[in-house]
C-alpha cells in the first residue's frame, strides 16, 4: 500500500521531499559515514545541522535578534510548567481558557502561584474565541496566556488578546509556521513540533532575551530553566538530535516553498476547499463559529454517532486516515497541516459529497 493522506491531529503529516532526504541520508549523512542519529551533537557535523536550523528558523519567522531560540524536549506540556516557573516572579498570572491545552496549562501554573482564569469560551465547548479586546488583566500579573490554536476544538485567535501592556505567552503547537507572525508581539512563543513541523520530541521556545534570568522560583530544576538552555544554545545535555534535523530540513522545505506569506496562501485555499463544502452540505457541519475558524484543523459532525463511524471506517478504506474527532467534539476531524496537499483535502471533499448522497435519508 502506498501512502495515505494522514489527517492526523499529531504526529501528523510530514513533507514526502523532508522524508525522503532524511531516508537518503540515513545510513551515511553527508559523507559523514554515519547517521545523523549516530553522531555526536559536539560533532562538527551536528553543530552545522543545529546552527543552520536556527538560522533558518529566524529567517522565516522573522525572529528579533533579541530573541532567543531554544530546542527542548519534555513536549509542549513541560512548557505548562517551565513557564510559571521562569516567569512567576509575582506569583501572578491571567490565562484565557478556549480548550484543553489552554486549560492544563492553567491547571498546571496554579501549583506555582496564582493562576487567573480572565476568560473561558468552555460554556460552548470551546467553539468560540472569547472578546479579548478588554479583559480583566491583572495589575500584577507577571504575563497573560494564550492557546493560540485550538488543536481539539478547531479555533483560532484572528487578533491577539489586549494584555494591557503585560507579556504575551502563546503556545502555538498546531499553527506554528502555518502563517507569518509578528514575534516582537510576545514575550515567549512555543510549540511542540509534532503537529506541523517535525517528528515528537522537540519543542521549540522563543523567548524575550531579557525575560531570561536566573531569577526563577526557588527549587526549579537545572534542566527547566531557561537561562540553562539559552546559555548553551540548546546544547547544555543531549538534545533531541535526530528530532532537530528534521526540524532543520522542514525549514529547508518551507523556505522553498515561499516562506510562510505563500504558506498562508495555500493553507487558505485549502481550508475553503473543506470549509465552502461544510457550508453548503445538508449532512455535514463545522462544530466552530465561522470568525474563528482555524486553519489547520477542522472539526466537523454528522450530528449521528453511528453515522460518524460509517464515515471514519469508509474514508479509512479509501486511504483517508485519521479522520475520528477528538473524544470530547466527536465526529470527525481533519488536520490539514501545511504538509497536507491541496489534493488529499480535495479527495477528501470528493468522499464527504459521495458519502452524503449514499446516506442521505
Ligand atoms: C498537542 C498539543 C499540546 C501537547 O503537546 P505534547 O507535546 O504532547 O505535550 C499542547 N498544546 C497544543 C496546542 C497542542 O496541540
Amino acid at each position: 500500500m502506498g501512502r495515505v493522506y494522514n489527517f492526523s491531529a499529531g504526529p501528523a503529516v510530514l513533507p514526502e521531499e523532508v522524508l525522503k532526504e532524511a531516508a537518503d541520508e540515513m545510513l551515511d549523512y553527508n559523507g559523514s559515514g554515519m547517521s545523523v542519529m549516530e553522531m555526536s551533537h559536539r560533532s562538527k557535523v551536528y553543530d552545522d545541522i543545529i546552527k543552520t536550523a536556527e538560522k533558518d528558523l529566524r529567517q522565516l519567522l522573522g525572529i528579533p535578534d533579541n530573541y532567543k531560540v531554544m530546542f527542548l524536549q519534555g513536549g509542549a506540556s513541560t512548557q505548562f510548567a517551565m513557564i510559571p516557573m521562569n516567569l512567576m516572579k509575582n506569583k501572578v498570572a491571567d490565562y484565557i481558557i478556549t480548550g484543553q491545552w489552554a486549560k492544563k496549562a492553567y491547571k498546571e501554573a496554579c501549583i506555582y502561584g496564582k493562576a487567573n482564569a480572565i476568560a473561558s469560551s468552555e460554556d460552548k465547548t470551546f467553539s468560540y474565541i472569547p472578546d479579548c479586546s478588554d479583559l480583566p488583566v491583572s495589575e500584577d500579573a507577571d504575563y497573560v496566556y494564550i492557546c493560540e490554536n485550538n488543536t481539539i476544538y478547531g479555533t483560532k485567535y484572528k487578533k491577539l488578546p489586549n494584555t494591557k501592556g503585560k507579556i504575551l505567552v502563546s503556545d502555538v503547537s498546531s499553527c506554528f509556521l502555518s502563517e507569518p507572525m509578528n514575534i516582537s508581539d510576545y514575550g515567549v512563543v512555543y510549540g511542540g513540533v509534532q503537529k506541523n513541523i517535525g517528528p515528537a520530541g522537540v519543542v521549540i521556545t522563543i523567548m524575550r532575551e531579557d525575560l531570561i534570568t536566573d531569577d526563577v522560583l526557588p527549587g526549579t530544576p537545572t534542566m527547566l530553566k531557561y537561562k540553562t538552555h539559552a546559555d548553551n544554545d540548546s546544547l547544555y545535555n543531549t538534545p533531541p538530535a535526530y528530532g532537530i534535523y528534521i526540524c532543520g530540513k522542514v525549514f529547508k522545505w518551507l523556505k522553498s516553498m515561499g516562506g510562510l506569506q505563500v504558506m498562508k496562501e495555500r493553507n487558505e485555499e485549502k481550508a475553503r476547499v473543506l470549509y465552502d463544502f461544510l457550508d453548503s452540505s445538508k449532512m455535514f457541519t463545522g462544530t466552530v463559529v465561522k470568525e474563528d475558524r482555524s486553519l489547520m484543523n477542522v472539526p466537523f459532525v454528522t450530528g449521528d454517532k453511528e453515522l460518524d463511524a460509517k464515515f471514519v471506517a469508509e474514508a479509512s478504506a479509501e486511504g483517508l486516515e485519521n479522520l475520528k474527532g477528538h473524544r470530547t467534539v466527536g465526529g470527525m476531524r481533519a488536520s490539514i497541516y501545511n504538509a497536507m496537499p491541496k489534493a488529499g483535502v480535495e479527495k477528501l471533499v470528493e468522499f464527504m459529497s459521495d458519502f452524503e448522497k449514499k446516506n442521505l435519508k
